[in-house]
Order: C-alpha cells, then structure tokens, then sequence
C-alpha cells in the first residue's frame, strides 16, 4: 500500500471504534480513481470500479523478539519512528513478501539492534486492525549493539526496570509480562 493513501496513524488512532479499514483509504492505488463500496458475506469491501484493485480488511504480519542476555536482562529498544515515537518496544518489524517469520524476526533484530538471533520458542500470536504480530523467544548468537535510525535507544534491562508504562504497544507489554511470569515459575 503507498503511503500516498494513506492518512497518519493519529488520524487513525482518534478514529474511536469505525472500521479504520473502510474509512482511510478512499483511492485506488493503480489509478487513482474513487474505491466504490460492498458489502459481502457479512464484511465490507472497497474495490477500484474500474477493477483495477479490491481492498481487503487484511492484516499484514510483523514479528518481535524477547531476547535475554546471559544475566537475564531483556532487550528493548526506544523508537525512533511512529507510531510510538520515544516509546519502548520489543525489537522486531513487518514480513517482507516471501520471508518467513522467523526469518522476519531474525532480520529485523539484525537490521535494528546489530546482533544475531537465533529463535528458540513462540510465545504467542497476536491480530490486531492492520497488524497481525508473532511473539517469539530468541537466543542471542552473536553481533555487537548497534543503533539504527529506526531506535533512539537500545537498552539491556534487568526485569525489575523495564519501563512498562513507557511501552508503545500494549501487547508487547502484556507479551513480556506473561513471559517474565513464566519464567519465574520455572526458575
Ligand atoms: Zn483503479
């Protein structure tokens, strides 16, 4: 989707509970012309009447990593970007076409934090409006901490400072909470 059609995220965020999907998009991205709308199977549809292009509700898929280190501190990065500019997250980003997840999470935590993963469980899948995100425990293998322009910080925390109330997205606080409880079970 080009970004052309796009209205920011805030736009987005203070739309209250209408269907983001139907409401923000009103192009159609081949031609440019008006998307007519539909309604199919109990679900609304926007499609180019000129049949160039169908705009399905989908999601697309990201995924994100709990690394620990050796001493059991956890990884996690301040964004740089939206949405949740100066918020902190998991590291991890969206599937390119043809990449597996894992292979997603692997190279986004290499593009984003310069160090190798390796991954070691699922923890979880979540959907969401836009985002479908993949939860997974990662082992670290190697690389050195380096920042991309995607982080403003990258930071080891120990369980006991990691800034929850300063988290950009709900589930990836409610992912590394669960996954900190469980092991504290186990240990
Ligand atoms: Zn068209």
């Amino acid at each position: 989707m080009r970004l052309l059609f796009c209205k920011p995220f805030t736009a987005i965020r203070s739309g209250g509970k209408r269907n983001p999907m139907m409401s923000d998009y009103n192009y159609c991205p081949l031609c440019g012309g008006p998307l007519a709308g539909t309604y199919e199977k109990g679900k609304s549809y926007r499609f180019c009447p000129s049949g160039h292009y169908t705009l399905y509700p989908s999601q697309s898929v990201g995924a994100v990593a709990v690394i620990p280190d050796g001493e059991g501190r956890i990884l996690l990065e301040r964004r740089a970007i939206e949405p949740g500019y100066g918020m902190w997250a998991l590291p991890g980003g969206m599937a390119e076409q043809g990449e597996s997840i894992q292979a997603c999470a692997v190279r986004e935590v290499l593009e984003e934090t310069g160090l190798e993963i390796e991954v070691t469980k699922l923890l979880d899948v979540t959907g969401g409006i836009r985002v479908c995100t993949v939860f997974y425990e990662a082992r670290l293998i190697g690389g050195m901490l380096t920042k991309s322009a995607e982080s403003l910080e990258l930071e080891w925390f120990r369980p006991e400072h990691i800034p929850f109330e300063q988290f950009a997205f709900p589930r990836h606080k409610e992912q590394l909470s669960r996954w900190l409880n469980e092991r504290r079970t186990e240990a």
